[in-house]
Order: C-alpha cells, then sequence, then structure tokens
C-alpha cells in the first residue's frame, strides 16, 4: 500500500509493529522479507518515485581531507535508493575480511562469513543474481571461454563477480520492486516522509516514536515496536546524531562512535599489464553479457597474512580506453548526481571512441589495472553534523575521509605480488603507476577514486565502547533500535558493498522476526 505523507493531514500519527527508515536496498529487501507476514509494517521513504532535486538537496553536506565527491551526489533520494545509480557488481566477502587481523587496527568482526552464508543465498535472489556460487569452476561449467590466467592460485586467485540485473542502468531496486511493494497489504510504503528525530523513552533504552517532515510542511509522528535505520551509512549515522533530544551526545553514541570509522574502497588505476601475446579468454569483459560476469585478481588469504596487507582486487581495463578517461573524482562533481552520472558516462564514451581509433579493430594485450582495496578503519575518517541545518532543520552531515600508510602499503604490494606472479607465469610484464614506485611515498594521486561505497559509521562490536550496534545490528544499549546496511561494517572488505548489506538486513530481518514470534 502507498501513502503520499504530503496528503496526511498535519500531525497524523501512523501506528505499526516495525517500522523501516529508508526504502534502498537495504530498506527493500527487509520490506520484501516482511510481505503476508502478520504484521504491519511502516516503510519510510525520505523522497517519492522519482528524483526530486529538493528532496536530494536534503543530502548536501561539506567534505574535507582526501578529496571526495559531493554528499548531495554520492548517493540517491528516493524509492530504491542509490541503487538508481549502482553498477550492480556483487560478489561476497572472502573469510579473511571478518577475522581480527593483528596488522589492520580495530578488525575483527563478531560474525563469520559462515553466519553470512545463508543470507548470501537469499540476498542472490534479492538481487535478481543467479546462483550463489561465485568459484571460477562453476562458472566455467556454465559459460565457454572463461579461462584464467595461468597463475599460482595459492598467491594470486580469480575473484568471480555477478552483476545484478536490477542495475541502475535499468533503474535499480526502485523499478523492480515498486510493484512488488506496493501491492503488499501490510507495507504501508509512505513517500514524501523523512525521518528528522528518533524519540527515545527517559532512559534511553527503548524507542518511543519518530517524527517524519517533509517539505510541503507537514510533521507527522511514527510509533511501532520496532525501528530499523535503513537510510545509508552517512544518513544513519546523521539521525543518530541529530536524535539528540534525550542523549544530548546522540542516540547510541554514549562512547562517540557513532559516525567514527567512514570507510570508502579505494578504486584506484594502479599499474599496466603488458601480455606478450593476446590471451584467449572472455572472463575479463564478460560485464554485459548474459549472465552478466566479471572477475579480478585477488591475493590468497595466506600471503596477505605473510605480508600484512589489506585485502584488494585487480580489475582490467583496455589500456588505450583507460587511459583516455578523465579520473572519476574529477568528473563526478556536479552537486546534481544525474548530471554527474552523464559527466561520467560521456567521459567513459569519449576514451572508448580514443581507443576505437588506436586500435583499429586490433585485439588488445594491454591493460590497465584498476585496484580496489578495503580501508584500513581509522577513527578519524569521520561523519559529523555542523552548525548548518537543511530545510527541514536537520543539521547537515558533513565528511571528513582520511586514509592510511597501510592503506597506500597494501595498494602498492597487491601490484606487486601480482606483477611478480604474471613474470613467473611467463605471460608478461606489469609495471606500476609513478606513485607506488617510491616505497616512502605515502602521497596519494589525483585520480584516487571512491567507489561511492559508504561504510563503517555504526560499526558492528561487541564492545560498546568500540561499535554502535552488536552482533545482531542491534543498537548497544537500545532494546528495539537497529541499523541496515555498510555502516554496521566492521571492516569493509575488497567487493563492493550491496550484496553484503542485503544479506546482512536479512539476517537483521530474521533476528527481529524471531523476537516477535516470541
Ligand atoms: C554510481 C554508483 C555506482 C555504484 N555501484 C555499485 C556496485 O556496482 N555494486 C555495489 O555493491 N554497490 C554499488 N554502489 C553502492 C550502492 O548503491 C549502495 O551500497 C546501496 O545503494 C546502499 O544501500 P542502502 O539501502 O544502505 O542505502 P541507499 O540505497 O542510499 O538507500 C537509502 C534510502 O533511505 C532514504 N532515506 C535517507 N534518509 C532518510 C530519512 N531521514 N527518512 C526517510 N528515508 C530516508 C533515501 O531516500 C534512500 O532511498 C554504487 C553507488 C553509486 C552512487
Amino acid at each position: 500500500m502507498h501513502i503520499d505523507a504530503r496528503n496526511l493531514p498535519n500531525n497524523s500519527t501512523i501506528e505499526g509493529d516495525i517500522c523501516i527508515i529508508g526504502a534502498g536496498a537495504a530498506g527493500i529487501s527487509i520490506a520484501l522479507d516482511w510481505i503476508n507476514a502478520p504484521y504491519k509494517v511502516i516503510l519510510l521513504e525520505s523522497g517519492g518515485f522519482e528524483y526530486d532535486d529538493k528532496v536530494q538537496d536534503l543530502y548536501k553536506g561539506e567534505t574535507t581531507g582526501q578529496k571526495y565527491y559531493p554528499l548531495k551526489a554520492s548517493r540517491l533520494s528516493y524509492f530504491g535508493g542509490t541503487t538508481g545509480h549502482w553498477a550492480g557488481m556483487c560478489s561476497p566477502f572472502d573469510n579473511i575480511d571478518f577475522m581480527k587481523r593483528d596488522w589492520v587496527p580495530d578488525s575483527g568482526w563478531p560474525i563469520s562469513k559462515k553466519d553470512l552464508d545463508p543470507f548470501y543465498a537469499r540476498a542472490n535472489e534479492k538481487l535478481k543474481l543467479g546462483p550463489y556460487h561465485y568459484d571460477l569452476s562453476y562458472w566455467q561449467k556454465e559459460v565457454p571461454n572463461l579461462n584464467p590466467f595461468p597463475l599460482d592460485a595459492n598467491v594470486v586467485w580469480h575473484k568471480m563477480w555477478q552483476i545484478s540485473p536490477a542495475w541502475g542502468f535499468g533503474g535499480g531496486l526502485g523499478k523492480v520492486y515498486k510493484g512488488d511493494i506496493v501491492k503488499a497489504k501490510n507495507i504501508h510504503l509512505y513517500t514524501y516522509a523523512t525521518v528528522v528525530n528518533i524519540i527515545a523513552n527517559e532512559n534511553v533504552s527503548n524507542i518511543r516514536e519518530v517524527t517524519i517532515k517533509n517539505l510541503a510542511g507537514k510533521t507527522h509522528s511514527v510509533k511501532a515496536k520496532h525501528f530499523i535505520l535503513a537510510g545509508g551509512a552517512i544518513q544513519n549515522a546523521r539521525i543518530l546524531l541529530a536524535s539528540n533530544t534525550q542523549a544530548p551526545q546522540g542516540l547510541g553514541n554514549d562512547n562517540d562512535v557513532v559516525g567514527r570509522y567512514f570507510m570508502e574502497h579505494l578504486e584506484i588505476p594502479t599499474a599496466e599489464l603488458w601480455l606478450f601475446k593476446p590471451f584467449p579468454t572472455d572472463l575479463f569483459t564478460f560485464f554485459f553479457e548474459k549472465p552478466k560476469l566479471w572477475c579480478e585478481l585477488a591475493i590468497a588469504e595466506k600471503v596477505q597474512i605473510e605480508n600484512k596487507i589489506l585485502n584488494g582486487t585487480a580489475g582490467l581495463s583496455v589500456l588505450s580506453s583507460a587511459k583516455h578517461q578523465k579520473p572519476r573524482m574529477e568528473v563526478w562533481q556536479n552537486e546534481d548526481p544525474r548530471k554527474s552520472k552523464d559527466n561520467l558516462f560521456k567521459s567513459w564514451d569519449i576514451a572508448s571512441k580514443e581507443a576505437e581509433k588506436e586500435n583499429k579493430g586490433s585485439i588488445t594485450r594491454a591493460f590497465e589495472f584498476q585496484t580496489r582495496i578495503e580501508q584500513s578503519p581509522n577513527r578519524n575518517s569521520r561523519v559529523t553534523i555542523g552548525p548548518e541545518k537543511d530545510e527541514l532543520g536537520v543539521p547537515r552531515a558533513n565528511l571528513h575521509w582520511q586514509l592510511t600508510e597501510l592503506d597506500k602499503r597494501s595498494i602498492r604490494t597487491i601490484n606487486k605480488i601480482i606483477g611478480q606472479q604474471v613474470g613467473i607465469a611467463g605471460i608478461g610484464r606489469v609495471k606500476l603507476n609513478e606513485f607506488l614506485q617510491d616505497e616512502n611515498d605515502n602521497s596519494w594521486p589525483t585520480n584516487t577514486n571512491g567507489g561511492w561505497h559508504h561504510m563503517g559509521t555504526t560499526r558492528m562490536s561487541v564492545d560498546p565502547k568500540k561499535g554502535v550496534v552488536d552482533a545482531n545490528c542491534q543498537v548497544h544499549g537500545i532494546s528495539n533500535l537497529y541499523v541496515a546496511g555498510s555502516g554496521c561494517y566492521a571492516t569493509s572488505g575488497a567487493p563492493n558493498p550491496t550484496l553484503t548489506i542485503v544479506a546482512l538486513s536479512l539476517k537483521l530481518s530474521d533476528y527481529i522476526k524471531d523476537k516477535m514470534n516470541k
């Protein structure tokens, strides 16, 4: 059922069993999981069904530190959330991503990959992916010509990805699931319903209600038994920090952790791969085919441990095209996310036309590695709220993005290891880009891109001094408030976040169902 909150009489009270705040990947996945359950689910969405610049403007905020995309343009605020722009690239985290690693400060999740595996399988379905198989051998049986490079898999292995057909090119999850959500009798979707405050009881152990507002000047309140914050990692931290009626430092923030440990995936051109002769494989170029697949070179767990590095993978792009591409961080600077996206697509188009002219149809032997790595958790990389307020009176979010020496050393070592293995296999040579050549150089190049992946601001830990949520994504100390999304990541793994967001959201969904049934 769909209700436009602008059309309700002012000061309406909405009541239900579960209240989900935000209808992006996390919020929609949970709502779908409750269709036909004997409970009333309230799904609150800040925007409508289409882009609305006035709503999007609520996302505006300052950025400092490492250069970043404008906050207004780095996510989307309407039904479907940022999946209206996502590329659909999905792969699960590795075992090591959940482990405590002595050389990675504050690493270690209170859950393991094994705990998440059943939910990954369900997440694959929600994202309309193929079967839950991410091993190369499985896909080689399904698709011809997926030949791997002859590298020692104990050192460098081939990590498979699936690309969701619910990607931004087709309108994202909003387009795919609007019908199911609107038709469901027990799901009450309210659009133009922006949560501006979460109100707890006196001793801040329970949430009583949330206040919603919209730009039509209406204010309403929502009461429920359980509240799930699913507004994206920056928004979730912002709402908790701004909800300071009972807790002056913000909800869940007794230990000053909310907003801290912001992480992105660094996605940076790092090296050139020159093969001695063209290699007969579709493995690295299957992105737009059916089933949509992709592969990247990854470093084995044992080798990461030996070298004390972060997890990361290298994807291959055709060098003649890649070298004509402008840095993503440069072209995605328009405050309007649609214009930023158009700028990026234009720059890709120009680059591929230049490449066509150069290649004249010949099969390429030269590639660029774009390395994607997790960022080391860093307390000082953080989201705060500033003095400036948005149109609805909520303090705007500010982001200070900060990288570390471990990030730089890891990206260099990953490329060196891959280079050595390519040499040992006798298939070609790898040349590191300039910024990686000097071991003592800790600077970052202008094409230091993020993947638009916001993580870590409400991190998971059993220790309330080190995390905002516990292993079930419940906010420490508040019995009916939960966070869904990549803000809960203790460390960010190397793969893009959304498959894991959906898996973790479905785990949370089961946890609340169990609680309700009891
Ligand atoms: C260009 C681009 C490419 C990407 N490519 C990939 C990719 O290939 N693979 C991948 O895994 N990820 C990718 N991502 C990231 C992916 O889109 C996000 O990880 C994912 O959408 C996050 O899901 P979410 O539900 O946590 O947040 P969102 O999808 O951002 O949804 C949050 C929703 O909450 C609503 N909301 C926010 N605040 C409030 C409030 N106060 N009250 C009510 N509602 C609120 C918003 O309007 C929004 O609809 C990409 C992102 C971009 C921008």
